[in-house]
């Protein structure tokens, strides 16, 4: 794959400048009905408000309990993120919320399965139209790698026994022995997988078989919270490049843009003590938090103007998941954080906790840069 060459700082309208803040509530499910449990999340009417209790907090987009992830949701907060990545922008898309508040629904997994209406195959879908409209123009190269953060360790989801057919990539099995996945920094602060699998694809069917395959080899845990609970940061990144086939000297357009689309399904934001764990499962609920505890402070740090202008210190470095996104939150990118909660009542204190972590999110402001 090329290489980036030297970041460029560009204006951006003052709308790209921050990060965009979602909350997506589910409708109540199987055992929240069997419980009889109420409904306590309510929406403001006309505004991205939520009130829980004697909370209220506004947000840039609140979507209801209606079923499962619009087109709405997608246009509203992934699409310009899409449009983005073909002038040069970095995006990433969080799904944040308590084990079983709907971040792998409202992310997707496939085209096959229920979650078909997610997040990323919409993204995709709405990828290949742009390419394919401007494929006279420009030649493209896409990439995709999937990997999954857990305990602190890099695992690749696509290095597995695959159907992928993606440049003579296709038949990979787990190497016992193979050197674990690391996570680089280029001169040029382009942050790389080193070990990582990079499926080349050139058709959208090729890349959602990666997200299938990826998805199905993802680790999940038990705890009493939820049998299928995830304990792991599951990461989908679609890099696009493009090669312009002809440059006018009128042209406002460049011979070479590289950009990435991270997109980030979270693990369980609920704490260690509510899950009951012990031994193993405890070190892993810690490491979990480590990564979100890390995301919310780089978030943290990044929304503090003042202590951003002293050149106060953004610590990525503090887990693998800040590592990772390091070149895709604060500085060259766009970035969506998606929310979600269980609207029932047993969920309330966790929902609180959600809203609340999202709420600080909203401060970030974004320096958009563009990779030339
Ligand atoms: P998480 O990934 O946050 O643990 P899931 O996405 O697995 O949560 O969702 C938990 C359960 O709720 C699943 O059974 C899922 O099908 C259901 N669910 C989540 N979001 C919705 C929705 N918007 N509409 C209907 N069912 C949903
Ligand atoms: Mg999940």
């Amino acid at each position: 794959m090329m290489e980036a060459t030297p970041a460029t700082t560009t204006t951006a309208a003052a709308d790209d400048c921050c990060v965009k803040v979602a909350v997506h509530i589910r409708p109540l499910i199987g055992d929240e009905k069997l419980q009889a449990c109420k409904d306590c999340v309510a929406v403001v009417p006309g505004k991205p408000q939520v009130q829980l209790g004697t909370h209220s907090f506004t947000f840039d987009h609140v979507y209801g309990s209606s079923g499962s992830p619009s087109s709405a949701m997608f246009e509203d907060c992934v699409s310009p993120l899409v449009e983005g990545l073909f002038q040069g922008y970095n995006a990433t898309v969080l799904a944040y919320g308590q084990t079983g508040s709907g971040k792998t629904y409202t992310m997707g997994t496939g085209f096959k399965d229920g979650y078909q209406a997610g997040l990323i195959p919409q993204a995709m879908t709405a990828l290949f139209n742009k390419i394919e409209s401007l494929q006279d123009q420009t030649e493209f190269q896409l990439h995709v790698s999937f990997i999954e953060i857990l305990k602190e360790e890099v695992r690749d989801l696509l290095d597995t026994k695959s159907e992928i057919s993606s440049n003579g990539q296709n038949g990979k099995v787990n190497l016992p022995g193979k050197p674990p996945i690391q996570i680089r920094e280029t001169s040029n602060g382009v942050i790389t997988l080193a070990g990582s699998t990079e499926c080349s694809v050139k058709t959208l069917k090729e890349m959602s078989d990666c997200l299938e395959h990826g998805s199905l080899s993802r680790a999940t845990g038990s705890t009493n919270m939820n049998n299928q609970s995830s304990r792991s940061h599951a990461i989908f990144t679609i890099t696009l490049e493009q090669m312009n086939k002809t440059i006018s000297n009128d042209s406002m357009c460049d011979e070479y843009l590289c950009a990435k689309l991270h997109l980030v399904d979270l693990a369980g934001s609920e704490r260690a003590k509510r899950t009951g764990s012990d031994g193993m499962r405890f070190k892993e609920g810690v490491h979990i938090n480590k990564g979100l505890l890390a995301l919310g402070n780089v978030i943290s740090a990044l929304g503090d103007e003042k202590k951003r202008k002293e050149g106060a210190h953004v610590p990525y470095r503090d887990s693998k998941l800040t590592r990772l996104l390091q070149d895709s939150l604060g500085g060259n990118s766009r970035t969506v954080m998606i929310a979600c909660v269980s609207p029932a009542d047993i969920n309330a204190e966790e929902t609180l906790n959600t809203l609340k972590y999202a709420n600080r999110a909203r401060n970030i402001q974004n320096k958009p840069v563009v990779n030339r």
